[in-house]
This record gives C-alpha cells, structure tokens and sequence, in this order.
C-alpha cells in the first residue's frame, strides 16, 4: 500500500500561503493511502481555476480540461472503463457557474464518480469576482458596492437533483475531510462533497478560517437516519450553523450497473476486440 506522500507529484503548488486547497490536496493524498488505491486506478478531472491545479499535484492519471466541463469527461472516462476510481474536483466557479448544466445529469444518472467542488465563495484565479455562492454583501473586485446576487444553496441543490450522497466539508479539517472522501469513494454511485475552502487572499486572510470554524456544526450520521430526505433539506437550509458531515444517502444502482443489465437485455458483446471492431470496416 502506497504512503499518502506517494499520491504527490513534486510538482509544488502555486497556491498562495494559507490558501484551503493545501488541505484538499493532503485529504486526497490519505484517503487515497488508507483505501489502499493503486495509483494507476485513479484518475482526477479537474476545470479550470486555482483548485482545478490539484490534477497536477497528484500522482495519479490527471486531467486538466476546459472550464465547466468536468463531469462531462469524468463521464466518459467512468463509462470507458468502470473498474477505475474516477474523482472530478474544481472551484465553485467552474462547478456552479459555467459548469452547472452538468450537474443535475451526473446526479441523475447516478453514475459512480465521486465530485469534489471546493467552495472558497469567490473566482480567485481571475483575482477576486464574485462567485455563485458569494455571499450577499461582500466587497469583491467586480462588486465594488458589494455583492447583490443572492448566492446558491449548492447542497439544497443536490438534493432537489436525486444525488444519492450529499455531503459537506471543511479543508480546514483535513481529518475529517479524510473520512468523509473515504466515505464518498465508497459509495456506489454519483457522490457529491462540497468544500468549504477558503481563499485568503480574496475573502479576508487567514480570519477567514476562524470565522467558519466558529459556525461549524459537525453531523453525527449514527443519532439519523441519512436516508431521511426532508430531514436533509432542513439540514441544507439552516441558517444557524455550517453543517459538515453526510448530509444525505441513499442506495440506488448505479449508472455502470444500469448500462450493464442493459448491454445483457440487448444481447451485445461485452466486449469488442480491436480487431473485431476493425473488421467491421473491411471487406
Ligand atoms: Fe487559493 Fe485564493 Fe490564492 Fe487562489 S487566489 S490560490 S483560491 S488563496
């Protein structure tokens, strides 16, 4: 089984000091090491924006694709061969802006990928325009009187799409942000972490960490039942505390065992050989 440091390039992050995705990219690393993965079977789609880097600084099949277009690939490449881990991770710009289309699809399809969005509530490459989670009010770059949007409930979202597992993290709490990775990868089908993980440089400074940590409140999945769906959209809805944790899943076939009862309906080949394929084409 491979060390947690092995998951790494050596490539070293552009983030700036302090930035939360220092806390994703070491989560990644250990849930990796202790699922006991080998490299070669993982594969991380990212989009663009400063988080969607991470496909660079993990040592495993990565690709960096175009924006908003994450799920689409991580899609394709779920499809194209079912036995790999297949993770997609971006910003909430590129999840909950351009990319947002695709959400509801992945969701419904319930396809087994496991999407990690790391929600620092602003575009912080671009530097500092206000996002689709900003929160009314703040000053950023492209809204000097402040914001006046009202931002996404992206986890009352995702229940309102069918996924079958919702969760919430902070990159704040690598520890926990380890178990709840660990629990997504496990889950059989489309699962769904969104990351609070602040920007510094844009949202504040490091007080920024202080002040969402003060309003945490950590779900304990053994006291409910997580399959209870108007519990979770009560917990999706508060407004008095951050919740984090497992905020809803259920057991529902996956896309793969869909396709797969299909394939056997129709009678096809499960599998084609290059040959046989090209053979099609040739008199
Ligand atoms: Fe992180 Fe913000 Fe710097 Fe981007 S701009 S690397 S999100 S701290």
């Amino acid at each position: 089984m491979a060390v947690a440091t092995e998951y790494k390039t050596n490539l070293k992050p552009v983030w700036c000091p302090g930035c939360g995705d220092f806390g994703v990219l070491a989560a990644f690393t250990q849930a990796f090491s202790a699922l006991g993965l080998r490299k070669e079977n993982i594969v991380i789609v990212t989009g663009i924006g400063c988080s969607s880097r991470i496909a660079g600084y993990l040592n495993v099949y990565g690709f960096n694709s175009i924006h908003g277009r994450t799920l689409p690939i991580a899609t394709g490449v779920k499809i194209a061969n079912p036995h790999l881990t297949v993770i997609a991770a971006g910003g909430d710009g590129d999840a909950y802006s351009i990319g947002i289309g695709h959400i509801p699809h992945a969701a419904r399809r319930n396809i087994d990928i496991t999407y990690l969005v790391m929600d620092n509530e602003i575009y912080g490459l671009t530097k500092g325009q206000q996002s689709p989670t900003s929160p009314l009010g703040i000053y950023s770059s492209s809204t000097p009187l402040g914001t006046y949007e009202r931002p996404l409930n992206t986890l009352e979202m995702l229940l309102s799409f069918n996924a079958t597992f919702v969760a919430q993290a902070f990159s704040g709490d690598t520890k926990h942000l380890v178990e709840l990775i660990i629990k997504a990868i496990k889950h059989k089908g489309f699962s769904f972490i969104n990351c609070i993980s602040p920007c510094p440089t844009y949202r504040g400074g490091m007080q920024i960490f202080k002040d969402i940590r003060a309003k945490l409140r950590y779900l304990d999945e053994e006291e409910r039942d997580v399959s209870e769906k108007e519990l979770a959209y009560r917990i999706a809805r508060t407004k008095d505390y951050i919740p984090i944790g497992v905020i809803y899943q259920e057991e529902v076939d996956e896309y793969e065992r869909v396709l797969e009862a299909l394939r056997e309906k129709s009678g096809a080949k499960k599998e084609i050989g290059l040959e046989e394929v090209l053979s099609t084409f040739i008199a």
